[in-house]
């Protein structure tokens, strides 16, 4: 589909992510177990967190960034100078050499990553598929916990120091965040239940590949860890999420432990992060994992093939785990086989996770 053909939905029902890489649960935990500086930031980052949910209200979608764009890959880097004002400052646009500031190199190759990963695997230009302009925005607020799509680019906060270094270290909470726009202009899954916590797992799975792309790993060999290096040592935890095993990612005093289920019978029923949207993620990430790991290779030749021609054509705004299970089946079959390793690994890994 055509961003032009999409249908639009009625104000009221979520399709944008509205906390960023940073889970409302841990800002929440920050809240109950922060001393009083790291209680007012978490509660500011929540604040933030709305606002911009507004203006994504305002923006309707993202077709005034992409009316500027043409073919091919085109990343401009941003410095808000630690104020609220987007974009910012120009500090790197494409094809410019590296500069003295790490923040504005980590946007500019976790963009260029994640761009490459579509285009030379998928075949696909840019977010839209049109060649839209990826802009991102570093150094935003002071101490800013927090990485966000906001429907027309990206935003990096420095993190405060404390629990969170820069957010620009993790490539694949640059890959997740910029998949959010490709969910946008595909599938266009609603943001909330099952179709939500689908929305956040594809934006892991698609994650989750750039960084073993970058270094050569097969899916034996990748660590499956999304955002591995965003907690300051003095947290325990790897990382936000593991896809190989979900609920594992840390566990600390200050920011709680863990909480995404690992297959259906943990599947966490609760009205708060729109319905556990980054908690029930965990049982999608999980089969794709298991998938991937099962087919062996590189895991963005196969696995990933299937997720992202379901992700394209196939899934709907409400599509739940068992409708993603069967047509990511249905895919793999018609991509490799019908009595093919892939399609068994698929259903097999659905299968392992309770949602089939
Ligand atoms: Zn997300």
């Amino acid at each position: 589909m055509t961003a032009s053909s999409r249908v639009r939905y009625p104000v009221g029902v979520p399709h944008l992510p509205t906390a960023g890489i940073l889970p409302p649960h841990i800002l929440w935990a920050i809240v109950a177990n922060g001393d009083a500086e790291q209680r007012a930031w978490a509660l500011q980052a929540l604040a933030v967190s709305e606002r911009i949910r507004g203006r994504r209200e305002l923006l309707g979608d993202i077709a005034t960034a992409a009316a500027a764009a043409a073919p091919g890959k085109q990343r401009t880097v941003y410095d808000a100078k630690h104020g609220s004002q987007l974009p910012g400052a120009k500090a790197r646009g494409e094809g410019d050499p590296p500069g003295k500031d790490v923040a504005v190199n980590e946007a500019y190759d976790g963009a260029g990553a994640t761009y490459d990963l579509y285009h030379e695997v998928f075949g696909r230009d840019s977010i839209d598929d049109r060649g839209m302009p990826l802009l991102s925005t570093v150094h935003y607020r002071r101490g800013y916990d927090n990485a966000f799509w906001d429907g027309s680019q990206m935003v990096y906060g420095d993190g405060d120091g404390k629990i969170f270094g820069r957010f620009t270290k993790a490539v694949d909470v640059i890959g997740h965040e910029l998949t959010h726009g490709v969910t946008q202009y595909e599938a266009n899954l609603d943001y909330a239940d099952q179709p939500g916590a689908l929305n956040e797992s594809v934006s892991d799975v698609f994650g989750s590949l750039v960084k073993p792309r970058t270094l050569g790993q097969t899916a034996g060999r990748a660590d499956w860890l999304i955002g591995a290096g965003l907690f300051t040592p003095a947290i325990r935890g790897v990382a936000l999420r593991s896809m190989a095993a979900p609920g594992t990612a840390y566990d600390d005093p200050l920011i709680g432990s863990d909480p995404q289920p690992a297959d259906m019978a943990h599947y966490v029923e609760t009205a708060d992060d729109n319905g556990g949207v980054h908690i029930n993620s965990g049982i999608p990430n999980r089969a794709f994992y298991l998938a991937a790991v099962a087919i062996g290779g590189f895991a963005w030749e196969k696995a990933g093939r299937v997720w992202y021609v379901t992700l394209r054509d196939r899934l709907r705004p409400t599509s739940d785990f068992k409708a993603a299970a069967n047509l990511t089946i249905a895919v793999a079959r018609e991509l490799f086989g019908a009595r093919g390793a892939a399609a068994k690994a698929v259903a097999a890994a659905w299968a392992e996770v309770g949602v089939l």
